[in-house]
């Protein structure tokens, strides 16, 4: 006997990275969070919030926020929706557009929240398994005719990046939506915010969590057509972006000197810890986003995790087929990278 919808019984659930014992100190290399602080003039804002600014409830629409995103990235303001996360984008478009037996699309190994939403729907989901180098299986997305269909870019746990025109011709074959996940563009070369002037079905994805050091606050958005985001503002939680998250989030993206200064840093990072981990004969994946995912030569990619997590450092090992020889990691600091390789050489 279960009290739940027969999805939600079969069903696994998310499992998010492990997360510390408060108090406990480790090296935090697992959930891709940035290194750095936040803006200053975000913590500014932060500090100065009073009972006054939490008495009333927040505005539903996260206006102010959403005026700063359209004035940075050149959009108009009603091309955007704003979301606890984007995560909470993610659950809007898949209660938007995906019911029982609707399929939806995606090529693995990417994020696995995609899997978990559609079944929190009861959806199908196609997973279209990516080859050795993630190039995007661009037909075989596009034969899967789904309602919806996703596209990491960078991709997670790759940090393979994907084109423009790549994705422009691929949302040109779909009658479905096509959800372009941005969420480590701050660390890419490029970005497809112009897919959604050229294309009503596209939604492109970004997140405050991972280039402004926010993932705390919970606040992302989406970008789109307007009339692909009147259906999504019609599932949303009614006060979905809390009044803490709008205010600070707005001072954030404001301050987009601060996340570049901070993103060119990772970067810089992220080519010495490539460098050292191919030094080390490890295997390591071109990435344009803020981790690496890396093989070393024995393939024995969950003993170095299990070693690491002993000595307080963490990392993602994922326990699945074609993943588990391989390790993801996010780019820390130089200190923090160092101990890392350095932990590596021990345990080896
Ligand atoms: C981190 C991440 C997100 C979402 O992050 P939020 O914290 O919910 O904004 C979305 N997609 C991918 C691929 C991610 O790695």
């Amino acid at each position: 006997m279960s009290y739940f919808r027969e999805n939600i019984e079969r069903m696994v659930g998310y499992v998010p990275g492990e997360q510390p014992i408060a108090g406990e100190r480790v090296i935090k290399l697992n959930t891709n969070e940035n290194p750095y602080p936040p803006s200053p003039k975000a913590l500014e804002i932060l500090h100065s919030l009073d009972g006054e600014a939490l008495r009333r409830y927040p505005d539903p629409l996260a206006t102010r926020f959403r005026k700063v995103v359209a004035e940075v990235l050149d959009v108009p303001v009603d091309w955007i929706i704003a979301g606890n996360g984007s995560d909470d984008v993610l659950t809007m478009i898949l209660r938007a557009c995906v019911g029982p037996d609707d399929t939806v699309a995606y090529a693995v190994p990417t994020y696995v929240l995609y899997r978990t939403l559609t079944q929190i729907q009861a959806g199908r989901c196609v997973e279209v398994p990516y080859g050795e180098d993630y190039a995007l299986p661009a037909d075989s997305l596009a034969e899967s005719a789904a309602a919806v269909t996703f596209v990491a870019s960078p991709n997670s746990p790759s940090g393979t990046a994907y084109s423009v025109e790549q994705l422009d011709a691929l949302a040109g074959r779909l009658d479905g939506v096509l959800v372009v996940d941005e969420a480590y563009v701050d660390f890419a070369d490029g970005d497809c915010l112009d897919l959604v002037r050229r294309r009503e079905n596209v939604i492109v994805l970004r997140t405050l969590s991972k280039g402004y050091s926010l993932a705390g606050l919970r606040l992302g958005f989406g970008v789109a057509q307007p009339a692909l985001l009147e259906g999504l503002q019609k599932v949303k939680d009614s006060y979905n972006v809390d009044a803490v998250a709008a205010a600070v989030g707005a001072a954030a993206f404001a301050d987009q000197y601060h996340k570049n200064a901070n993103a060119e840093k990772v970067k810089i990072s992220r080519a010495k810890l490539q460098a050292d981990l191919t030094a080390m004969d490890f295997r390591v994946w071109p990435s344009q986003a803020n981790f690496l995912l890396t093989r070393s030569p024995e393939g024995d990619a969950e003993r170095i995790y299990l070693g690491l997590k002993a000595g307080g450092i963490f990392i993602r090992y994922f326990n699945q087929p074609g993943l588990d020889d391989k390790l993801r990691i996010t780019v820390g600091t130089d200190e923090q990278n160092a101990a890392l390789t350095g932990a590596i050489k021990e345990i080896r």
